[in-house]
Protein backbone atom coordinates (compact mmCIF):
# COMPACT_ATOMS: atom_id res chain seq x y z
CA UNK A 1 0.00 0.00 0.00
CA UNK A 2 1.13 3.59 -1.32
CA UNK A 3 -1.50 5.85 0.43
CA UNK A 4 -0.56 9.34 0.52
CA UNK A 5 2.96 8.42 -1.15
CA UNK A 6 4.17 9.13 -4.38
CA UNK A 7 6.46 6.75 -6.02
CA UNK A 8 9.94 8.87 -6.43
CA UNK A 9 10.96 9.80 -10.33
CA UNK A 10 14.22 8.36 -11.53
CA UNK A 11 15.54 11.76 -11.28
CA UNK A 12 14.55 12.14 -7.53
CA UNK A 13 16.39 9.01 -6.87
CA UNK A 14 19.33 9.89 -8.53
CA UNK A 15 19.69 13.44 -7.19
CA UNK A 16 19.23 12.05 -3.48
CA UNK A 17 21.65 9.14 -4.14
CA UNK A 18 24.14 11.69 -5.31
CA UNK A 19 23.75 13.79 -2.37
CA UNK A 20 24.34 11.02 -0.09
CA UNK A 21 26.88 9.98 -1.89
CA UNK A 22 28.61 13.36 -1.67
CA UNK A 23 28.34 13.47 1.99
CA UNK A 24 29.89 10.23 2.62
CA UNK A 25 32.28 11.71 0.57
CA UNK A 26 33.08 14.40 2.48
CA UNK A 27 32.36 12.86 6.04
CA UNK A 28 35.02 10.62 4.72
CA UNK A 29 38.04 13.40 3.95
CA UNK A 30 36.85 15.06 6.59
CA UNK A 31 38.85 12.54 8.82
CA UNK A 32 40.90 11.87 6.40
CA UNK A 33 39.71 8.18 4.73
CA UNK A 34 39.41 7.81 1.31
CA UNK A 35 35.96 7.72 0.44
CA UNK A 36 36.13 4.19 -1.63
CA UNK A 37 36.84 2.81 2.07
CA UNK A 38 33.47 3.33 3.19
CA UNK A 39 30.43 1.63 0.80
CA UNK A 40 26.60 2.70 0.77
CA UNK A 41 24.28 -0.03 1.27
CA UNK A 42 20.97 1.53 -0.04
CA UNK A 43 18.20 0.30 2.25
CA UNK A 44 14.89 -0.30 0.11
CA UNK A 45 12.89 -2.16 2.37
CA UNK A 46 9.09 -1.18 1.74
CA UNK A 47 10.26 0.79 -1.60
CA UNK A 48 9.01 -1.19 -4.74
CA UNK A 49 10.90 -2.83 -6.82
CA UNK A 50 10.39 0.33 -9.33
CA UNK A 51 12.51 2.84 -7.13
CA UNK A 52 15.32 0.35 -6.88
CA UNK A 53 15.47 -0.03 -10.67
CA UNK A 54 15.77 4.14 -10.95
CA UNK A 55 18.81 3.47 -7.98
CA UNK A 56 20.25 1.06 -10.37
CA UNK A 57 19.99 3.06 -13.61
CA UNK A 58 21.92 5.69 -11.19
CA UNK A 59 24.63 3.44 -10.71
CA UNK A 60 24.05 2.16 -7.11
CA UNK A 61 24.79 -1.46 -6.76
CA UNK A 62 24.47 -2.65 -3.14
CA UNK A 63 21.05 -2.80 -1.46
CA UNK A 64 19.29 -4.02 1.62
CA UNK A 65 16.20 -5.09 2.75
CA UNK A 66 14.89 -6.14 6.25
CA UNK A 67 12.70 -9.17 5.21
CA UNK A 68 13.24 -12.30 2.95
CA UNK A 69 9.86 -12.21 1.64
CA UNK A 70 9.89 -9.07 0.32
CA UNK A 71 13.12 -9.25 -0.87
CA UNK A 72 12.36 -12.53 -2.76
CA UNK A 73 9.39 -10.52 -4.10
CA UNK A 74 11.70 -7.81 -5.72
CA UNK A 75 14.94 -8.86 -6.44
CA UNK A 76 15.18 -12.11 -8.63
CA UNK A 77 14.04 -10.27 -11.25
CA UNK A 78 16.19 -6.84 -10.57
CA UNK A 79 19.13 -9.13 -10.87
CA UNK A 80 18.06 -10.43 -14.33
CA UNK A 81 18.57 -7.23 -15.56
CA UNK A 82 21.65 -6.28 -13.15
CA UNK A 83 23.53 -9.47 -12.63
CA UNK A 84 26.32 -7.50 -9.98
CA UNK A 85 23.47 -6.22 -7.64
CA UNK A 86 24.06 -7.56 -4.20
CA UNK A 87 21.51 -7.66 -1.64
CA UNK A 88 22.22 -7.36 2.07
CA UNK A 89 19.52 -9.14 4.48
CA UNK A 90 20.14 -6.34 7.32
CA UNK A 91 16.80 -7.12 9.71
CA UNK A 92 16.32 -9.51 12.30
CA UNK A 93 16.12 -13.41 11.01
CA UNK A 94 14.71 -15.76 12.03
CA UNK A 95 15.88 -19.50 12.18
CA UNK A 96 13.09 -21.08 9.63
CA UNK A 97 14.22 -18.20 7.22
CA UNK A 98 17.66 -19.01 7.10
CA UNK A 99 17.86 -21.33 3.77
CA UNK A 100 15.96 -18.70 2.10
CA UNK A 101 17.86 -15.91 3.16
CA UNK A 102 21.29 -17.71 1.96
CA UNK A 103 19.84 -18.47 -1.11
CA UNK A 104 19.09 -14.92 -2.00
CA UNK A 105 22.32 -12.61 -0.11
CA UNK A 106 25.69 -11.88 -0.79
CA UNK A 107 25.76 -10.63 2.33
CA UNK A 108 23.57 -11.59 6.19
CA UNK A 109 24.52 -8.60 8.18
CA UNK A 110 22.32 -9.84 11.10
CA UNK A 111 23.55 -13.34 12.38
CA UNK A 112 22.91 -12.93 16.53
CA UNK A 113 22.75 -16.32 18.01
CA UNK A 114 23.51 -20.07 17.76
CA UNK A 115 20.81 -21.91 16.65
CA UNK A 116 20.76 -18.95 13.39
CA UNK A 117 24.23 -19.98 12.97
CA UNK A 118 23.43 -23.37 13.36
CA UNK A 119 20.56 -22.98 10.54
CA UNK A 120 22.81 -20.84 8.17
CA UNK A 121 25.39 -23.99 9.02
CA UNK A 122 22.85 -26.39 7.57
CA UNK A 123 21.67 -23.88 4.52
CA UNK A 124 25.14 -23.60 3.60
CA UNK A 125 25.75 -27.37 3.33
CA UNK A 126 22.64 -27.78 1.15
CA UNK A 127 23.46 -25.15 -1.01
CA UNK A 128 26.85 -25.58 -1.43
CA UNK A 129 27.39 -21.88 -0.99
CA UNK A 130 27.22 -19.17 1.82
CA UNK A 131 26.78 -15.42 2.03
CA UNK A 132 29.07 -13.22 3.71
CA UNK A 133 28.07 -12.73 7.11
CA UNK A 134 28.21 -10.36 9.73
CA UNK A 135 27.93 -10.26 13.07
CA UNK A 136 25.17 -7.91 14.96
CA UNK A 137 25.77 -6.63 18.32
CA UNK A 138 22.97 -4.92 20.13
CA UNK A 139 25.08 -2.22 21.26
CA UNK A 140 22.85 -0.87 23.98
CA UNK A 141 21.80 -4.25 25.59
CA UNK A 142 17.82 -3.76 24.53
CA UNK A 143 15.50 -5.90 25.48
CA UNK A 144 13.31 -6.04 22.45
CA UNK A 145 16.11 -5.92 19.79
CA UNK A 146 18.19 -8.12 17.85
CA UNK A 147 21.99 -8.47 18.33
CA UNK A 148 24.08 -10.44 20.27
CA UNK A 149 24.23 -8.59 24.05
CA UNK A 150 27.49 -6.92 24.51
CA UNK A 151 28.94 -9.01 27.02
CA UNK A 152 28.40 -12.44 24.96
CA UNK A 153 29.76 -10.22 22.02
CA UNK A 154 33.28 -11.63 21.74
CA UNK A 155 32.47 -15.25 22.62
CA UNK A 156 30.16 -15.22 19.61
CA UNK A 157 32.04 -13.23 16.93
CA UNK A 158 35.10 -16.21 17.96
CA UNK A 159 32.76 -18.53 17.80
CA UNK A 160 31.28 -17.78 14.56
CA UNK A 161 34.90 -16.94 12.97
CA UNK A 162 35.71 -20.74 13.86
CA UNK A 163 33.05 -22.13 12.35
CA UNK A 164 32.68 -19.99 9.59
CA UNK A 165 36.49 -18.89 8.78
CA UNK A 166 36.74 -16.11 5.84
CA UNK A 167 32.84 -15.82 5.28
CA UNK A 168 32.82 -13.67 8.51
CA UNK A 169 33.38 -10.39 7.44
CA UNK A 170 32.63 -7.75 10.35
CA UNK A 171 29.72 -6.24 12.92
CA UNK A 172 26.79 -4.25 12.31
CA UNK A 173 24.78 -2.42 15.03
CA UNK A 174 21.46 -0.24 15.17
CA UNK A 175 22.22 2.14 18.44
CA UNK A 176 19.03 3.05 20.85
CA UNK A 177 17.32 5.66 19.39
CA UNK A 178 17.74 7.84 22.64
CA UNK A 179 21.12 7.93 22.57
CA UNK A 180 24.49 9.64 20.69
CA UNK A 181 25.25 6.90 18.82
CA UNK A 182 29.12 7.56 18.95
CA UNK A 183 29.63 5.89 21.80
CA UNK A 184 27.92 2.99 20.38
CA UNK A 185 30.02 3.23 17.13
CA UNK A 186 33.10 3.48 18.15
CA UNK A 187 32.96 0.46 20.89
CA UNK A 188 31.66 -1.46 18.00
CA UNK A 189 34.95 -0.39 15.77
CA UNK A 190 37.02 -1.32 18.64
CA UNK A 191 35.31 -4.77 18.96
CA UNK A 192 36.24 -5.14 14.74
CA UNK A 193 39.38 -4.54 15.20
CA UNK A 194 40.01 -6.35 18.22
CA UNK A 195 38.52 -9.32 16.39
CA UNK A 196 40.47 -8.25 13.12
CA UNK A 197 37.49 -8.03 11.09
CA UNK A 198 37.56 -5.56 8.50
CA UNK A 199 33.98 -4.68 7.73
CA UNK A 200 31.98 -2.83 10.02
CA UNK A 201 28.05 -1.66 9.21
CA UNK A 202 27.27 1.42 11.31
CA UNK A 203 25.39 4.57 10.75
CA UNK A 204 22.10 5.33 8.62
CA UNK A 205 20.31 8.44 7.19
CA UNK A 206 20.24 10.35 10.79
CA UNK A 207 23.41 9.18 12.02
CA UNK A 208 26.03 8.10 8.81
CA UNK A 209 28.38 11.13 8.99
CA UNK A 210 29.06 9.96 12.75
CA UNK A 211 29.58 6.83 12.33
CA UNK A 212 31.94 7.52 9.16
CA UNK A 213 34.04 9.54 11.62
CA UNK A 214 33.98 6.87 14.10
CA UNK A 215 35.08 3.96 11.54
CA UNK A 216 32.22 2.65 9.37
CA UNK A 217 33.27 0.88 6.10
CA UNK A 218 29.17 0.17 5.51
CA UNK A 219 26.52 2.63 5.82
CA UNK A 220 22.94 1.46 5.68
CA UNK A 221 20.95 4.65 4.32
CA UNK A 222 17.14 4.58 3.06
CA UNK A 223 14.87 7.45 4.05
CA UNK A 224 18.02 9.95 2.80
CA UNK A 225 17.89 7.93 -0.66
CA UNK A 226 14.16 6.85 -1.37
CA UNK A 227 12.18 9.04 0.93
CA UNK A 228 9.70 8.21 3.79
CA UNK A 229 9.19 4.67 3.67
CA UNK A 230 5.09 3.94 4.05
CA UNK A 231 3.57 2.83 6.80
CA UNK A 232 2.97 -0.69 6.86
CA UNK A 233 1.89 -2.85 10.09
CA UNK A 234 3.99 -5.06 11.28
C1 LIG B 1 15.58 0.64 7.90
C2 LIG B 1 16.98 0.36 8.28
C3 LIG B 1 18.02 1.21 7.89
C4 LIG B 1 17.82 2.51 7.14
O1 LIG B 1 17.22 3.46 7.93
P1 LIG B 1 17.02 4.99 7.42
O2 LIG B 1 16.86 5.74 8.67
O3 LIG B 1 15.82 4.97 6.56
O4 LIG B 1 18.24 5.36 6.67
C5 LIG B 1 19.32 0.83 8.23
N1 LIG B 1 19.57 -0.31 8.91
C6 LIG B 1 18.59 -1.14 9.29
C7 LIG B 1 18.93 -2.39 10.02
C8 LIG B 1 17.26 -0.83 9.00
O5 LIG B 1 16.29 -1.66 9.41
Amino acid sequence: MQSGRSIMTENDISTRLAAVRGRIAAAAEACGRPSSDVQLVAVSKFHPAESIAHALEAGQRIFGENRVQEAESKFPTLRTRWPDLRLHIIGGLQTNKALAACRIADVIESLDRPPLSDAIARAGDRLGRLPDLFVQINTGDEPQKYGVPRAEAAAFIDATKRRFGDRVRGLMCIPPEDQDPRAHFAWLARTAREAELPAISMGMSADFEAAIAEGATLVRVGTAIFGARPAIGA
